[in-house]
């Protein structure tokens, strides 16, 4: 079988760029933010996205200067239209299956067949959440069950929300992080217990819990009415926030040799190298929390400056031969 490889130049196109500088798996806020920083430094880039971002249950985006209330589809078209002006730059869309390094140089391989060598790699394939095994809650989420109060707590303020996490500690502390918005509180720990220090602490702020299994959420199109529990009991409340698990999404830094963080990120350095010489990482996958768009956008932008910082050394001091 022919190599992909021997077909390069003619799969990366506009400047026809045999080895390219840079390979971006993942166009969220982090990989598009690279994207338009690498493209302006003049270095030829090919950023992969398949299309699956963390956020694409929501319909508006908030807390991004600028871009408040855009849907996340309206952000990644103006950060596309922002980087098309950069020849430098290409997208593809599509899944990149394997990351290696070959040869001394990186090869990105896609579920398509097509193979890509690049000096430097940043993996900014972001998280995937896994919610609540509670029924339909997944019809909820992003319309009125959200993640993050930073991101939609203002919409929901001084209404009547819940907090739902089958972990009760985390549902206590993001309890404590929502009462900023609403005072009308309910925790639910889906069967879990809370300390009593934690009972304690959520009553003299008047927030109300219950530990009871969550039986249903009820409510029509996405958005949220009344949560009904194993008991029989139900509450109203018209949204709130879902403590879920998360992992990350791609699997590429695990089996380049990255090592994680305490938080289960990519761990990385200033400029966002991580342990993996020419390896770097960028948002969410890397960052973990906060995220939020404007976080991940800057974090890649710190991505690829550290790209073009260390290519530019490169040139400047080759390694000498032995
Ligand atoms: C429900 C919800 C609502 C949110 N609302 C807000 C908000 O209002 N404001 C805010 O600031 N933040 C919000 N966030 C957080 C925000 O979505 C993230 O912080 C942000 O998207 C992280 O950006 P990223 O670029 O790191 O990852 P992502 O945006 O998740 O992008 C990663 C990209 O990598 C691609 N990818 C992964 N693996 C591969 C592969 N193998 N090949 C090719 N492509 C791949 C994915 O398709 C995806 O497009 C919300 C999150 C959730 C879950």
């Amino acid at each position: 079988m022919r190599d992909p490889l021997s077909n390069h130049t003619e799969d990366i196109g506009k400047e026809g760029f045999k080895l390219l500088d840079c390979a971006i798996i993942g166009g969220g806020p982090a990989g598009l933010s690279a994207a338009l920083v690498l493209g302006r430094a003049r270095r030829s880039t090919v950023l992969f996205d398949d299309g699956k971002p963390r956020n694409a249950v929501t319909r508006q985006s908030h807390g991004f200067l600028t871009r408040d209330g855009v849907t996340p589809a309206e952000f990644r078209e103006a950060a596309r239209r922002d980087i098309a002006k950069y020849d430098s730059v290409e997208f593809r869309s599509e899944t990149v299956a394997s990351v290696g390094k070959e040869r001394g140089r990186f090869v990105v391989r896609t579920a398509s067949g097509g193979a890509f060598e690049a000096r430097k790699i940043i993996l900014a394939t972001g998280l995937k959440e896994t919610l609540p095994d509670i029924g339909r809650i997944a019809e909820y989420y992003g319309t009125s069950l959200f993640s993050c109060p930073y991101c939609d707590g203002w919409e929901m303020r001084d209404r009547p929300l819940v907090v739902i996490a089958n972990d009760a500690s985390k549902a206590a502390h993001m309890a404590q992080v929502l009462s900023n918005w609403s005072r009308d509180l309910l925790v639910c720990t889906n069967g879990s217990r809370l300390t009593a220090e934690q009972r304690e602490a959520l009553a003299l702020h008047g927030i109300r819990y219950k530990e009871t299994g969550i039986r249903s959420l009820e409510g029509e199109h996405g958005r949220l009415e009344r949560v009904r529990f194993e008991d029989g009991a139900s509450e109203e409340r018209t949204g709130g926030i879902v403590v879920s698990e998360w992992r990350q999404a791609a699997d590429f830094a695990m089996s380049l040799g990255c090592r994680m963080n305490e938080t289960g990120g990519i761990a990385a350095d200033e400029a966002r190298r991580t342990n993996v010489e020419g390896v770097f990482a960028a948002g969410d996958a890397a960052v973990i929390s906060p995220a939020q768009l404007i976080v991940a956008a800057a974090d890649g932008a710190r991505a690829a400056i550290g790209v073009n910082s260390d290519l530019t050394h490169e040139s400047f001091h080759p390694p000498v031969p032995h």
